[in-house]
């Protein structure tokens, strides 16, 4: 994040937006910095990434499960702007302590380990953080929280790829803590940490898109758009991010609707053909 402030202060916030005499290193300056370039962004990136999935891959047809709400999709739009304003706000200070130095984020792969701590880099930031969101969504589902917090994202019985963040920011702040965190209790690449983050963000639209295309022997590991669109409809199933290891380690884990033919879009079908 050190990399892409620094290109916008020379190229954007320096020259045209703050006055000469305030320094670059500024708290204050850095914090507003931030926090209207990860806001432009994850608008970007939300509206950008759900566009491609919406055209390329989410099957239209599920628009007519009777579960489908009238307008949803201009409804999850709604919804998901009001995201990233308040998240950035409260994912702030991690961003922030990463500029100033207190995270274990390093700059050059030969700092530490070299490339096989790279590949270890990776299946950790996977594993812990997909343990940790599964948690979170856990937790979120709690009769305590449900109803304030996590309802919001279940309005969406039908998921589209345009749910991703349709949901509460507090919701959306609880289950993206664990990316931020990960860098302030391991060491990690910032360029991977990056990357990782933006594959994160990805992999949370196609779980929406309703496209089922994991390979039959990796079916029984990933958690992909089959298991999650079954979470929206049934709740207390297949809470988990990337795998099904912990659904299944904590007793939450059902086989997808989808690998027995009884899927919303099976359900349109056969709707279709009486
Ligand atoms: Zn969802
Ligand atoms: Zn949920």
């Amino acid at each position: 994040m050190d990399v892409i402030l620094n290109t916008c202060d020379r190229y954007f916030f320096t020259p045209y937006i703050y006055p000469v005499d305030w320094a670059e290193d500024n708290i204050i300056r850095q914090s507003l910095s931030l926090y209207v370039f990860l806001v432009f962004v994850s608008f970007l990136a939300y509206l950008s990434t759900a566009t491609l999935f919406y055209v390329f891959l989410y099957d239209k047809r599920l628009m007519q499960h009777p579960q489908y709400l009238k307008n949803q999709i201009s409804l999850e739009i709604k919804c998901a702007m009001k995201s990233p304003l308040l998240g950035a706000l409260l994912f702030l200070p991690f961003f922030v302590g990463e500029i100033r130095g207190f995270s274990k984020l390093y700059d050059n792969v030969t700092d530490y380990g070299g490339w096989p701590f790279i590949a270890l880099s990776v299946v950790s930031f996977v594993m812990v953080t997909d343990f940790l969101v599964y948690l979170a969504h856990r937790g979120l589902h709690h009769p305590l929280v449900y109803r304030s917090v996590h309802k919001v994202h279940h309005a969406w019985k039908i998921p589209t790829p345009f749910s991703s963040i349709a949901m509460h920011p507090v919701d959306a702040w609880m289950q993206g803590l664990p990316y931020h965190i990960y860098p302030y209790l391991f060491p990690i690449n910032k360029y991977l940490h990056l990357g990782l983050f933006l594959m994160v963000n990805v992999w949370a639209v196609s779980i929406h898109d309703g496209y089922f295309m994991v390979p039959d022997s990796l079916k029984p590991m990933i958690n992909g758009a089959a298991h999650h669109t079954d979470h929206h409809l049934y709740f207390n199933y297949n809470y988990g991010q990337y795998f099904t290891l912990w659904d299944r380690i904590f007793g939450s884990f059902r086989d997808p609707t989808a690998y027995e033919g009884k899927s919303p879009l099976d359900e349109v079908i056969k709707n279709n053909s009486k």
